[in-house]
């Protein structure tokens, strides 16, 4: 694509340079700025940029089967250093959701330990057995999911009258050399042997989107969603009222887009390009 700098534009020609208006970037990581261990050029450039116009980045993951501590580690090996306020995941957005709705209530998880250790450590009475005083269950992306786990959800949810929830409706999780089924998957699983479907705390939700403006002061025209998948990352700016940024360097491509009702406010191939955009003058 030539690049004109006095005119930044869009894949689609669409004129960019209200983007330099933003202040908070809210970025979404998997098939975004990283794919596995391979961070996308482009990145430390944005990153770098956000910080000289003083603006604030925060990534906002559906994805449960990481802690903050472990994304924090995971991005320094990759060159970026951030602390526990750069991040806000379908696991922090589910504390609020749980603290706010069942407060002091007994919440059964299918998750990773590392979820269900950061859930205890947020002050959620959590239990991993089928017991009678379970009022919530909570389905998370679980990268160490065994059928004994399976079996245990699905005895809770055919045998009492329990609320389910799950963290993130995503289908499918990018890695190397493709996809590994994500937590949408799981719990269709669990749909199909029980009949029971859950209400999903992520993206698209907007929850962690205006939870994120609250907490930084920042208003609708400075904020940004950037991120690869329609129905979970532009979703979740659309239902919050945000512009939103897609980029082509992850699930989403130029033929979804076209077939799509959700329509992204702009699109770039990579944040390589959402950078330029931004940077030049
Ligand atoms: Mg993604």
């Amino acid at each position: 694509m030539d690049y004109d700098v006095d005119h930044p534009v869009d894949y689609w020609g669409k004129d960019a340079r209200p983007l330099k208006e933003k202040r908070l970037f809210l970025l979404d990581m998997d098939g975004t700025i990283y794919k596995d261990d391979l961070l996308f050029d482009g990145t430390l450039q944005l990153l770098n940029y956000i910080e000289n116009i003083k603006g604030k980045y925060i990534f906002i993951t559906n994805n449960s089967s990481k802690s903050v501590t472990e994304y924090i580690a995971k991005l320094k090996r990759l060159g970026i250093k951030t602390d526990k306020n750069n991040f806000f995941t379908s696991t922090q957005a589910t504390v609020l959701f749980l603290k706010n709705n069942f407060p002091g209530q007994k919440i059964y998880c299918q998750g990773t330990f590392s979820m269900i250790e950061e859930l205890k450590n947020a002050g959620i009475d959590l239990t991993t057995k089928c017991n009678d005083d379970v009022k919530v269950v909570l389905v998370g992306f679980d990268t160490e999911l065994s059928f004994e786990k399976l079996n245990e959800t699905c005895k809770i949810l055919s045998t009492k009258e329990v609320e389910f929830i799950a963290t993130n409706p995503d289908l499918r999780c990018p890695v190397a050399y493709g996809f590994v089924p994500d937590c949408g998957s799981i719990v269709q699983m669990i749909e199909n042997a029980t009949g029971k479907r859950p209400v999903f705390i992520g993206k698209p939700q907007p929850t962690m989107i205006t939870t994120a403006m609250e907490k930084f002061g920042a208003n609708i025209n400075e904020t940004v969603v950037i991120g690869d998948r329609l129905y979970t990352d532009i979703a979740s700016g659309i239902n919050a009222g945000i512009d939103t940024v897609c980029v082509l360097s992850g699930e989403t491509t130029i033929k979804d887009i076209k077939s799509s009702d959700i329509i992204p406010t702009y699109t770039f191939h990579s944040v390589l390009d959402f950078w330029r955009t931004l940077e030049d003058e």
